[in-house]
C-alpha cells in the first residue's frame, strides 16, 4: 500500500508533530460499543485498556464485549435484515448513502487520522495519506455499483424462463485485524452493505476505535440503526462468540492463518455458516541477474519496511540470484537507512511503532533466531526509542539466510526482511512456492519472456512484475494456499455476501 493512489493533503501532511500532539491531548475517544444504532457499555459493564504503541498511554477504556453483547448484535443486525429496512431499499438509495458515508470518512480525514495512529503507531503521513482515504474511496467504488450490477437470466426451453439473482445472506460477521483497520474494515463493510446485508463489525482488541467511529458514521450517513454494530473485545470472547454464532451467516475473516483454521472449525461446530478468510503470508521478491537493481532495492525496501512490515503481502523473502545478491543487498540497506525511523506524529516519519509489545518482543526473537541459524545480520536488529514507552524495531535485513530457517518460512509480520540465494530459475521457483502460503510475490526482471514464465509457476494470488504492491479496488486481493480462500476487493467480493437464487417459472 506504500505507493497505493495517495490522496494530497498538504496542510495535514506538513503539519509539525506539536500540533498534532496537541490535537491528540484533547482527543476522547469513544470506546462503547454499537448496537442496534447506540453507543452502549458491555452488558457485563467490563471494559479492557486500549494502549498506544508510540508511548503505552492508555488511549479508551473499551468495551470488552463477550457473548451477551455479541447476542445483542447479532439481533440487532437480523432485526435490520428482516424488516428490509436496508436490504429492500432501491438500489440509488443504498448508493446515495454510501456515498455519503464515504463523504463523511472524508470529512473526518484529521480526527479518523489521528485515531488510527495513536491506536496501531503507524506514521500519521500514511493515515493521512493512505489509510482514510482508502477507506473512504472503497465505500464510493460499491456505492458506485449499486445501480450498475444486472442478475442474470440461464437459457432455457420455450415456455419457461429461470432467473439467476443475487440475494443478500442475512448478518455478516466481519472479524478484522489491527494492521489496517479502517482499510480492512471497509474492504468488508462495502461490499456486504451493498448487497444488503446486515453486519457486526469485531475490530481487533489492539485497535478498536476507529470502527466504532466508523459505526457513528454510518448511522449519520442513513445506514438503518442495526445495520452496521461494532462489538469491540478479545478474539477468544467476542471474536469467537461470533464465529460460533447459530445466527451469524457468514464471517469475513482477516487475520492469522492460525485463527483463520479456527473459523472453519467453529463454522463447522455451530450452524456452517460460510466462512472467508484473508489470512497471513510470505512473500517472495525474485530478483533475477538482469533487473535493474536500483528499482529492485526501491521497490523490496519499501513492499517490506512500509507499515513497519506490519503487512499481509510484505514481501517479506528476497530470493536473488547468486551473482547479484551482495550488490543487491547494498542497495536494498541504503535504501532502507533512508526511511526515517521516529515518533509517528512526526510528519517526517516514515516508518513507526510496532503494535505492542508483545509482538516487539516477538519479532526480535525472530531476529535472534535468524542469526542463531547462521543469517548475516547486514542491518538493524535492534530495539530503539525505549525511553519513549513506545515499540520501535529498526528495519532489519538478514542475508544469507539458509532456505529452511525459520525467519525464511514463517510470517514475522514486522520491518525484518530476509535474503536468501538462487543458482537458477527453477531453484528460484522452487523456494519461492516451497511454502504454505500464497498471497503475494514479486519478480523483478527485464527479460519478459522470464517474466511470462515465472508469473504463470508462482503459486500466489498477486503477482507483480517490476514493481510492488500496487493496488487498486478495481482488482481482486487475497490468498492460494494457506493464505486464504476469499477476495477483497473489486467486483468479485459482492460472491461471497450473495446467495444466487433460481427462479424457474413456466408461462403459456
Ligand atoms: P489474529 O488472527 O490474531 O486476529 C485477527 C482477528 O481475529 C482479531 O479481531 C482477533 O480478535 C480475532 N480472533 C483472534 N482469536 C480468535 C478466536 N479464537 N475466535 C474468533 N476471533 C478471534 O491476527 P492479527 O494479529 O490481528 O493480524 C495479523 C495477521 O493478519 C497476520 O497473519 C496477517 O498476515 C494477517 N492479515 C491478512 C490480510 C489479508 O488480506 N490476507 C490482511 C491483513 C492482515
Amino acid at each position: 500500500m506504500w505507493n497505493a493512489q495517495r490522496m494530497k493533503s498538504p496542510a495535514l501532511e506538513t503539519r509539525p508533530r506539536t500540533e498534532w500532539e496537541r490535537l491528540a491531548a484533547a482527543m476522547r475517544p469513544e470506546g462503547r460499543a454499537f448496537i442496534g444504532g447506540q453507543l452502549l457499555e458491555s452488558r457485563s459493564g467490563r471494559t479492557f485498556e486500549d494502549i498506544s504503541p508510540i508511548d503505552g498511554r492508555i488511549l479508551a477504556k473499551v468495551a470488552r464485549c463477550g457473548p451477551e453483547d455479541v447476542d445483542l448484535a447479532v439481533d440487532a443486525a437480523r432485526n435490520a435484515f428482516e424488516t428490509g429496512a436496508w436490504r429492500t431499499l432501491d438500489p440509488r438509495a443504498r448508493k446515495r448513502v454510501l456515498l455519503k458515508f464515504a463523504e463523511l470518512i472524508r470529512g473526518e480525514l484529521e480526527q479518523l487520522a489521528l485515531l488510527e495512529t495513536l491506536d496501531v503507531g503507524k506514521p500519521i503521513l500514511d493515515s493521512v495519506r493512505v489509510d482514510v482515504p482508502s477507506a473512504a474511496e472503497c465505500m464510493a467504488y460499491y456505492a458506485e455499483l449499486a445501480d450498475k450490477l444486472y442478475d442474470e437470466i440461464a437459457p432455457t426451453p420455450p415456455g419457461e424462463q429461470a432467473l439467476i439473482r443475487r440475494e443478500p445472506l442475512g448478518v455478516v460477521a466481519a472479524i478484522v485485524p489491527w494492521n489496517y483497520p479502517l482499510i480492512i474494515s471497509a474492504w468488508k463493510l462495502a461490499p456486504a452493505l451493498l448487497a444488503g446485508n446486515s453486519v457486526v463489525l469485531k475490530p481487533a482488541e489492539q485497535s478498536p476505535l476507529s470502527a466504532i467511529r466508523l459505526a457513528q458514521l454510518g448511522l449519520e450517513a442513513g445506514l438503518a440503526p442495526g445495520v452496521l454494530n461494532v462489538v469491540p473485545g478479545f478474539g477468544e470472547e467476542a471474536g469467537q462468540a461470533l464465529a460460533r454464532h447459530q445466527d451469524v451467516d457468514l464471517v469475513g475473516f482477516t487475520g492469522s492463518t492460525e485463527v483463520g483454521k479456527l473459523m472453519l472449525r467453529h463454522a463447522g461446530e455451530s450452524n456452517l455458516k460460510r466462512i472467508a478468510l484473508e489470512c497471513g503470508g510470505k512473500s517472495p521478491q525474485i530478483v533475477l541477474p538482469d533487473a535493474d537493481l536500483a528499482a529492485a532495492a526501491e521497490g523490496i525496501a519499501w513492499g517490506i519496511f512500509y507499515n513497519s512490515g506490519e503487512t499481509c503481502h510484505a514481501g517479506s523473502r528476497v530470493l536473488a540470484q547468486e551473482g547479484i545478491r551482495q550488490e543487491l543487498v547494498q542497495e536494498i540497506a541504503r535504501v532502507a537507512r533512508s526511511i526515517t525511523l521516529g515518533h509517528p506524529l512526526d510528519p517526517g516519519t516514515r516508518m513507526g511503532a510496532l503494535i505492542d509489545e508483545r509482538h516487539t518482543l516477538r519479532v526480535l526473537g525472530y531476529i535472534d533466531s535468524g542469526v542463531g541459524e547462521g543469517a548475516r545480520l547486514v542491518l538493524g536488529g535492534r530495539r530503539v526509542l525505549q525511553d519513549s514507552g513506545g515499540c520501535y524495531v529498526e528495519a532489519t535485513i538478514l542475508d544469507q539466510v539458509p532456505a529452511g530457517a525459520r525467519v525464511a518460512r514463517e510470517e514475522i509480520f514486522g520491518p525484518v526482511l530476509t535474503v536468501t540465494g538462487f543458482k537458477d530459475e527453477a531453484q528460484a521457483i522452487h523456494l519461492a512456492n516451497d511454502s504454505p502460503y500464497g498471497l503475494a510475490a514479486g519478480v523483478w526482471t527485464s527479460d519478459m519472456n522470464a517474466a511470462h514464465r515465472l508469473t504463470g509457476a508462482l503459486r500466489a494470488g498477486t503477482v507483480w512484475v517490476n514493481t510492488y504492491d500496487r493496488s487498486s479496488l478495481a482488482t481482486p486481493f487475497g490468498g492460494f494456499k494457506q493464505s486464504g480462500s476469499g477476495r477483497d476487493r473489486s467486483p468479485h467480493a459482492l460472491e461471497k455476501y450473495c446467495d444466487l437464487k433460481t427462479i424457474w417459472t413456466a408461462y403459456k
